[in-house]
């Protein structure tokens, strides 16, 4: 599964795959620039140690 990993804070969140480019669940990566938004698999996304999940897309994440 993807996920759109923002590269300013390091947070992935869940793509929201029903919509265009970078939508996710929180909608938090509505406003940032794309430049800065990646869509990645979440399971290799998490495997680096600097990205935290988002709080309101995943259960087990942390802030948003
Ligand atoms: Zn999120």
């Amino acid at each position: 599964m993807n996920g759109v990993l923002n590269e300013t804070t390091n947070k992935i969140h869940r793509h929201e795959t029903s919509r265009s480019d970078f939508q996710t669940t929180c909608g938090a990566t509505t406003h940032v620039a794309h430049d800065h938004l990646r869509l990645v698999a979440i399971e290799r996304a998490v495997s680096d140690a600097d990205v935290t999940k988002c709080g309101r897309c995943f259960a087990d994440g942390s802030g948003y």
